[in-house]
This record gives C-alpha cells, structure tokens and sequence, in this order.
C-alpha cells in the first residue's frame, strides 16, 4: 500500500498513529544536526514531517530535493508549535523510515502560489505549474461547475448525447479548422464551431432534452483570452417557448452559483432587450452592477423611433466638436466633481489611446455648492448646462463626461469609459454577481464587405413571428450598401437572447426555425443560392421534412463561466492546457509540421507561397 492517508487528512485526533504517507517534497528545513522538517504535498494538502537524528544523518549524506517523490511511514504526533494557517498544522507525522519513489531535476520554478516563474515557463512545463496550490484550486472550481451543471441538466431529464469530432466544413461565422481525410483523397473533414445542427438533428429524432459539455473549435485571430478550442454547456429542448428556456437556464446558473459559491441567488433576473442596453450601456453585454447609463445627446443609432437622444440640449450653441460629431454621449460618474485638473487631463489622455481612440474629452463639474463648472463654458451657460445634467441624473457632486464622434466607435469608446469610471470608482465588485438576459437581437447585420446580410447569432435562428412576413416578403438585395440602415431586414428581430454576468456574454442562443420552406428563406437572404444551400446543409433541410419539433437552446461559454466564478479575468487560468496567446501549445510545440511521408498519405503539397496572395 502506498499511502493510508492523503497529506491533507490528518489531525490531533488521530495522535498515535502509525501511517503511511506518499506525496512531493515542498520544502525541506534543516534545522540542526538532529532535526529536519520537509513538507510533503499532495492534491489534498501539506503534512509536515519530522526527521530525528539518525535519518537527518541520512538526509545529509542523501539529500531529498525539491519535488522529489518520496514515501514515508512515521506516528501522528502533536506539534508543540502549531500552524493555524495549514489544516493539518496540528500535527505532524514523526518518520520512522522513507523511500526514494522518484527522484525530481531542480524544477524550473518554484512551486508555490507566488511562483517566480514567468507565464512562457509555466507554461512550458504546464506539469509542474498544475502542481500549484492556486492552479489546482481553479481546476476543483472547474470540476464543480461541471459536477453542478450535469446534475442539474440530469435531474432535469437532459440526456447527455455525444456528437462527431470530424464533421462537414460548412463556415458561416468563424472560420473552420479542418482535417485532411487520407482514405479520402482531396477531402478534409472539419472540426464543429460547435454541435449547433446535430443538436437540432437530434430534436428531429425526439430526444427532446439534450445536452454536451463539449469542445467547440474556431479558427479566430486570437483576440486577448480567447482559445481555439474551448468548452460550452451545449444544450436543447423541443417544444418550448422562449420563457421556458429563459426560466430553465437561469434555473441552472442559479443552481451553480448556489452549489459552487454558496450564493442564493433570488434576485430576480432582469431583462432588456438589445435596442436598450444598447441604448442605455453602450453595448450588448453591460455590467449592470452599477448604474452610471448613457444620456444620448445625439445619436445616428435610431431605436425603431421609441427611445429619441436628447438633441435639443446641444444644440446651437456654436460648438462645432457637438455640431459636427455624429453622436454625442455623456455618462456621471457619481462622486468625482472634485477631479483636479491633473486627474481630468489623465482621463482625457485615457480615452485619446489607441485602444479608445477618442480625440477628447468634454466635462462639466457639478460642484457641491450646486454651481456648474465645465470644459465648454464658453459655448453653454449654466442653465444650459444644468439641463443636461438633469437629464444624466447627475447630482451635486458628480463629474459629468461626454464624448463626441462617430457613432460606432464613440459608443464603444463610452461604454468603455463607463467600465473603467465604475472599477475605478469601486463599483465593479468582485464578489457581486448580476445576472442579465439580452433579448430581442436583430436577425441579421449587415457586412459592408461582403455586401450582404450575415446572421446575428447563427443562421438557424428564427425571426420573431411578427417579422416572418418581412423576411419573406421583402428581398435581401441592397441596391445601394451606405443605405442598409433603411432596409427591412435591418430591423428584423430574432428569437434570440444572451445571458449576461457582470459585463461578460456567458450564453447565447434561439429558438430555431425548423420549417424547411423558412431556413431556405433563411439561407437566400445569406445570399446563398439554392444549390449552395442544399450543399451545405441538404442534410437538415431534408430533416426539417420529416417532422421537426418546435425548438431551441443555448450554449454557456463554459471556460468563461468558471473563470468569473473563480474571480479572474483569464479563462487560461480555468483550463488544464491552454494555448498561449499565439494559439501555440508551448509545451506540445504545437502546431507542429508534419514529415513527406505523412503529407504524401495524405495526398497534399505544400504550397506556402501561395499565402501572401489570399
Ligand atoms: N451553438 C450556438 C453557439 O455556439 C449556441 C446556440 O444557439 O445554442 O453560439
């Protein structure tokens, strides 16, 4: 027997006892000729050890090194000087004898919570890093979150399904990444984005609740945290309505937050509709642990008439950056009347970044005394500037900033602004979870490049019933692109929602169209003409034929998930290997190339000149 306990189990209620302990070598103490402390670790814990004289004589003639494996028998004892910090620091296993399971090289950085290894070292040696306390402790909450949601989806009658690794190359939305077929010669298979059509295939064949914890692959440029392969909570139901799939997967964050975290979560969750948090945050995921929302001054962004900027408090003031600039935004932020002239110029020079890429920043000081100082005082008076700061619901002591400039990226760059006054400002708290759901996303965007309609979510998303008609009747052919705003489609709502924590889209999904007539409207307004579509996708408009339930899902971004529940910012940290920031598995060497003999099986050449001319 290798072990009678783990180095995380024992304690003063088991004094007296002789064990057998197995593990790695921490640290070794010696602290004189005839006492040594080594700290033993395995996945449960540190024990400490003690070693008397005779086997300290050992040690010295045979030291035991940092990571070494090493196997002790010993008595549990009491220690005179306990350690309140480890669980086990009551006592400490007094070694009658030990053996040498497996030597260790000195590793290449120390294994502790504040290692001294750089991020390219721990990767390269992931191994060794996986050993550290904090690694470990994210994979238990990775493991939790997983426990958590198979129950959940269990006791709820999912039915976990596995669905094919090597699928068709069908891109629509993220480019594939594909597998040369060698017994097909000319032919590759491709990796799933994610098991978007087999999930809808298995509704047709009535396994009405479905559900994957499974790898999703998509060939991406590398935006900072993102991982070519990563992992969701794919998941399916027949005959349900929105509300039901709303009710059911706020049910399963609810039930995770409740089993990982210990949150009873009993807020109810809120919802708003794309045009809104568009409108109100400047973006479709908003953190809404806090308030601080958009006042539009003025705004080419239309919402279908209802929501209207506040124009008329800008204007004529002969202010050409107002005047001239397509939208106008202004947020106040609570508390910061008494900004210095040094800390306004910092914020002006933080949204002049590239990153932000604003040219400046407008401000006016609610003072405490209710007077009103601003950066434009030469163009609006103070009742001018009171009203707006009555429409931003500033108070007496708030710093109001506005940025002006083109639509897209003034509203990109406020809802930045907004996130960074509110972590400034304290307001983004760590242990404070929100939940969100977006609904109501347009169908379709329109891609300038291509010049045609492209599918918000993806192109099995069904419109809402109200807009069936426009998709059907109105054509996608844009005569003229720069009017794209004008036309039908561009208004046409999809039967699709996102789930929202603290400012991080965590699921996303539809209800699916599921008429075969329907999803080849869809596919030509893509711009896909009839043969490209029953070539891509013949399998499931042939499905749609043979008695598709009504359904819909979503999926969870399941790396992301536990990476807000853990607390941090990189989804990394949540997985046991990751890609670097390059996609590069720095420990494989991968990606890799591939010898003659294997390009040769597999009927391909190499041709990487070519490239440069894609
Ligand atoms: N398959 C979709 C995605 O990966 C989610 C869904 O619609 O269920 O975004």
């Amino acid at each position: 027997m290798y072990r009678t306990h783990t180095c995380g189990e024992l304690r003063s209620a088991q004094a007296g006892l002789t064990v057998t302990l197995a593990g790695w070598v921490q640290t070794v103490r010696k602290l004189s000729k005839s006492i040594t402390f080594i700290d033993l670790r395995d996945r449960y814990g540190i024990t400490q050890l003690l070693f008397g004289e005779e086997l300290s004589q050992q040690l010295t003639e045979n030291p035991l090194g940092r990571e070494f494996v090493i196997q002790v028998q010993g008595e549990v004892t009491e220690r005179t000087s306990k350690n309140a910090q480890l669980p086990t620091g009551d006592i400490e296993i007094k070694v009658s004898s030990y053996t040498i399971l497996n030597k260790s090289m000195t590793p290449p950085f120390t294994i502790q919570d504040d290692t001294d290894g750089g991020d390219d070292l721990r990767m390269k040696y992931r191994y060794l890093d996986l050993r550290r306390q904090t690694v470990k402790k994210n994979l238990e909450l990775r493991y939790a979150v997983n426990r958590a949601a198979r129950n959940y989806l269990h006791e709820n009658s999912f039915m976990d399904l596995e669905t094919p690794f090597l699928i068709k190359s069908t891109p629509e939305g993220a480019r594939d990444f594909v597998v040369p077929s060698r017994m097909n010669p000319g032919e590759f298979y491709a990796l799933p984005q994610s098991p978007q059509t087999f999930k809808q295939l298995l509704m047709v064949s009535g396994y009405d609740r479905y559900y994957q914890i499974v790898k999703c692959f998509r060939d991406e440029d590398l935006r900072a945290d993102r991982q070519p392969e990563f992992t969701q909570i794919d998941c399916e139901m027949s005959f349900v309505e929105q509300e039901d799939i709303l009710s059911m997967f706020e049910g399963l964050i609810k039930y995770i937050f409740n089993t990982v975290k210990g949150i009873d979560y009993t807020d109810h969750v809120e919802r708003m509709t794309w045009e809104e948090v568009m409108w109100n945050y400047g973006n479709d995921k908003p953190d809404i642990r806090f308030g601080m929302k958009l006042l539009n001054l003025k705004s080419a962004f239309t919402l279908g008439g209802k929501l209207t900027a506040h124009g008329e408090l800008i204007k004529d003031a002969g202010f050409g950056v107002f005047d001239n600039a397509e939208t106008v935004l202004a947020i106040a932020a609570p508390g910061c009347s008494e900004y210095t002239r040094k800390q306004t110029d910092e914020l002006t020079e933080w949204v002049k970044r590239p990153q932000i890429g604003m040219q400046g920043l407008v401000y006016i000081k609610c003072n405490a005394d209710g007077s009103l100082k601003s950066s434009v005082d030469k163009f609006y008076s103070e009742d001018k500037l009171k009203a707006i700061a009555e429409a931003v619901e500033a108070k007496k002591g708030d710093l109001i900033l506005v940025l002006a400039g083109r639509e897209e990226r003034t509203r990109k760059a406020m809802s930045e602004l907004r996130l960074e006054m509110g972590r400034r400002l304290g307001l983004r708290k760590e242990n404070e979870f929100k939940l969100l759901w977006v609904l109501d996303f347009p169908l379709f965007e329109y891609a300038e490049e291509e010049n045609r309609w492209v599918a918000r979510h993806h192109p099995f998303t069904s419109p809402k019933p109200s807009d069936i008609g426009v998709m059907i009747e109105n054509s996608p052919v844009i005569a003229e692109a720069e009017k794209y705003l004008e036309h039908p489609y561009n208004h046409i709502k999809a039967n699709a929602y996102d789930m929202v924590l603290n400012g991080n889209e965590i699921g996303g999904g539809s209800l699916r169209l599921y008429q075969r007539e329907l999803q080849e409207k869809m596919f030509a307004a893509l711009g896909m003409t009839p043969e490209e579509a029953l070539h891509k996708f013949g399998f499931l408009l042939g499905a749609f034929e043979y008695g598709a339930p009504p359904h819909g899902g979503i999926a969870f971004g399941f790396d992301r998930l536990c990476s807000i529940l853990g607390g941090s910012e990189s989804i990394r940290d949540f997985i046991a290997f990751p890609k670097n920031n390059s996609g590069r598995d720095v420990m494989l060497d991968a990606p890799s190339t591939i010898d003659d003999k294997q390009l040769l099986e597999l009927s391909i050449q190499l041709n990487t000149s070519g490239r440069d001319s894609l």
